[in-house]
């Protein structure tokens, strides 16, 4: 009798007919005699819903309150998926994640687990029942309710496999796996059999926007493979994050990512002397507004410029936090441009082979593509260029790094 630890995402659970069949997914694995815990999504757009709801109350919303009420949409799904359980006749009970024992700092809207209490879980587990847990929460030493980010009930599920001791995790979404672009932009983006946790994580955190970029950190930490399938589609193999990729290792790009709304800040005419950078990037972490791309130009006189990209959401909060500071750091100008985004190759093979920073910058050109800014990993190249060209830029980059081909 194996442990499983599944997830099911808000389009799997977006009206009561689709909940039934997920609850008859999960109730033929308990008939094949697997002990599941599942965890859940919102139905559908209700954590969409419940935001625009607070901001017709509230121009800014408490995040304390803010995430109590978010936190009940994964609480909706998860009791209706156990009644549905019921009906399938099988033994079932929701959980909270407060009740699943998932504890976390008091970071509101990007909460981190900071330890899980498997206690009640196991519990119910031995009793033989299915657990339902609601995801992308948890609660602070304080007992206030936590949210771990947009997306965050991935990061519920690996957590849980985690200190339940599974080898997997198996995510369900509307997709059938971790696709070398995103399908919507790019036609020609194909479902990919496998990928490495660190080519996983690079894709998340430059816009794949199928798996939590958090759970797959936990995955890595943790040494928990993560199956990333579709619910409905239970033919199509889905993708497995893991330690190796072995299959498709001769392509050395293994994806482009991509995200829509980035903004750049531009500090001017900066003193350049040691502290300035600190002066700047405290404020920005107290607002915890997180900061991509930093670039500090090489300095004339004196005096030098500092660049940096966040998400478009943050903006307002980045320009708050750097205005608050740039009279007493003496610079000359705040300039920003919110109409940009993001264009990212990615893969392993990239750290060993020169040129795909050659042809990524040719393929761009080619397009009549301009650069606005580079950034590198070992394994990523990403060039910031203006939001409405990020379209093209990915088809023709899945293109010339042939993903179309297995
Ligand atoms: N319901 C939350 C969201 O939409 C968490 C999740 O779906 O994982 O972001
Ligand atoms: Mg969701």
């Amino acid at each position: 009798m194996a442990l499983v630890v599944q997830k099911y995402g808000g389009s799997s659970l977006a009206d009561a007919e689709r909940i039934r069949r997920v609850a008859d997914r999960i109730a033929r694995r308990v008939r094949k005699g697997d002990r599941v815990v599942a965890v859940v999504s919102a139905m559908g757009d209700t954590t969409d819903e419940l935001i625009a709801l607070a901001r017709q109350v509230s121009t800014e919303p408490s995040a304390r309150e803010l995430d109590v009420l978010l936190h009940t949409g994964e609480i909706v799904s998860s009791t209706l998926m156990t009644m549905a359980l019921h009906d399938a006749g099988v033994a079932a009970v929701s959980l909270t994640g407060a009740q699943a024992g998932i504890r976390t700092d008091a970071v509101y809207g990007r909460a981190r687990i900071a330890g899980i209490d498997t206690a009640r879980l196991e519990r119910e587990i031995v009793a033989g029942r299915v657990v339902i847990v609601a995801g992308f929460q948890g609660v602070s030493e304080d007992f206030d309710v936590t949210t771990l980010g947009r997306g965050g009930s991935d990061t519920t599920a690996v957590a849980l496999a985690a200190a339940l001791r599974c080898e997997r995790a198996e995510i369900y979404t509307d997709v059938a796996g971790v696709y070398t672009a995103d399908p919507r932009v790019c036609p020609a983006a194909r479902p990919l059999r496998d990928i490495g946790y660190e080519e996983m994580l690079e894709l998340a955190t430059t816009g794949a926007r199928v798996m939590h970029a958090r759970a797959v950190e936990v995955g890595a930490l943790y040494g928990v493979a993560i199956l990333v399938a579709s619910t409905f589609d239970e033919a199509a193999p889905g993708t497995l994050i893991h330690e190796e990729t072995t299959m498709e290792q001769a392509n050395k790009v293994r994806g482009i990512a991509h995200q829509p709304s980035v903004a750049k800040v531009t500090v001017r005419g900066v003193p350049d002397r040691p502290g300035i950078a600190a002066h700047i990037f405290e404020p920005l972490a107290e607002a915890h507004v997180s900061v991509d791309t930093i670039v500090q130009n090489a300095s004339e006189e004196g005096l030098t410029d500092l660049t940096f990209t966040v998400a478009r959401d943050d903006l307002d909060a980045a320009l708050r936090a750097v205005g608050g500071v740039q009279a007493s750091i003496g610079a000359r100008e705040l300039a920003s441009d919110a109409s940009l985004g993001t264009v990212s190759v990615v893969g392993t093979g990239m750290a060993s082979a020169p040129g795909y920073a050659a042809r990524m910058f040719r393929t761009l050109f080619d397009e009549g593509i301009n650069i606005e800014l580079i950034s590198t990993s070992d394994i990523r190249i990403t060039c910031l260029v203006q939001a409405d060209r990020v379209p093209g830029a990915v088809r023709a980059l899945h293109a010339a790094f042939a993903l179309d081909r297995e």
